[in-house]
């Protein structure tokens, strides 16, 4: 018999080389409770995930990066999937957008890359992560981390963040309170305080770095955009 995953020979109940199961078992009633108990459960899965990073971010992240990466969910998943939750609840509650903005020409380009970013959040953050992680890296030299593993802690980060964004979202929709100001604020706060904890709990300094790389990652991001967006329409006038 050959292993559906990697088509390597088996004789035994598992491959030996993916650990896939010689005979998959049917989905049944208990599939469907196993699988979201893997969501729901405490010992791994997205709640799990989310009360780690708001306890303790840095351990659990760096965990995940260099020990054990089968608690946390995936964190690419995790952003795109965070992402959508704030884009909904913005859209259900019809609450103004604050995380992008513009205002001006709606037939300029500049405004249709707005609208594109306000539309796919979980890609926009992806490429802002990158630019951010940038930063931190040019920030944090001696902690030998690569683009990509900042990105993946940048990812959980910012995740996060959207959540929050979104929690603050769904009370001012459910009460009319204006609050999401102060949620932006508290998301922001939540970022600092996140990677100054991942880079070093107990230096006030990564703290300070953590700020002024997640700014200038985002002043990077916009610039960018922004300049896109006029050069664009300086080609088009033409
Ligand atoms: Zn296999």
């Amino acid at each position: 018999m050959k292993c559906k995953n990697c088509n390597t020979e088996i004789d035994s109940k598992f491959c030996p080389e993916c650990g896939q199961p010689a005979r998959l078992k049917r989905i049944d009633g208990k599939y469907i409770i196993q699988e979201i108990e893997n969501v729901l459960y405490f010992e791994r899965g997205l709640l799990y995930t989310i009360r780690k990073l708001v306890t303790n971010p840095g351990q659990n992240i760096r965990n995940y990066l260099t020990e054990n990466r089968s608690r946390l969910v995936k964190p690419i998943i995790f952003i795109i999937l965070t992402s959508l939750i704030y884009s909904l609840t913005i859209n259900i509650f019809h609450i103004e957008d604050g995380y992008f903005k513009f205002e001006g020409d709606e037939t300029s380009t500049q405004f249709k890359i707005t609208e594109w970013i306000q539309g796919h959040y979980g890609y926009a953050n992806l490429m802002m992560g990158l630019f951010m992680a940038f930063w931190i890296k040019l920030f944090f030299r001696k902690h030998q981390l690569n683009i990509f593993e900042i990105l993946i802690m940048l990812c959980f980060v910012m995740g996060m963040e959207m959540l929050i964004f979104s929690v603050f979202g769904i009370i001012q929709g459910l009460t009319n309170l204006n609050i999401m100001s102060i949620g932006g604020m508290v998301g922001m706060a939540y970022c600092f305080w996140a990677i100054g904890n991942f880079f070093g709990k107990k230096k006030i300094l990564s703290y300070v770095k953590a700020i002024i790389a997640f700014i200038l990652g985002m002043i990077t991001f916009i610039f960018l955009a922004t300049a896109l967006g006029i050069i664009i329409d300086i080609i088009k006038s033409y």
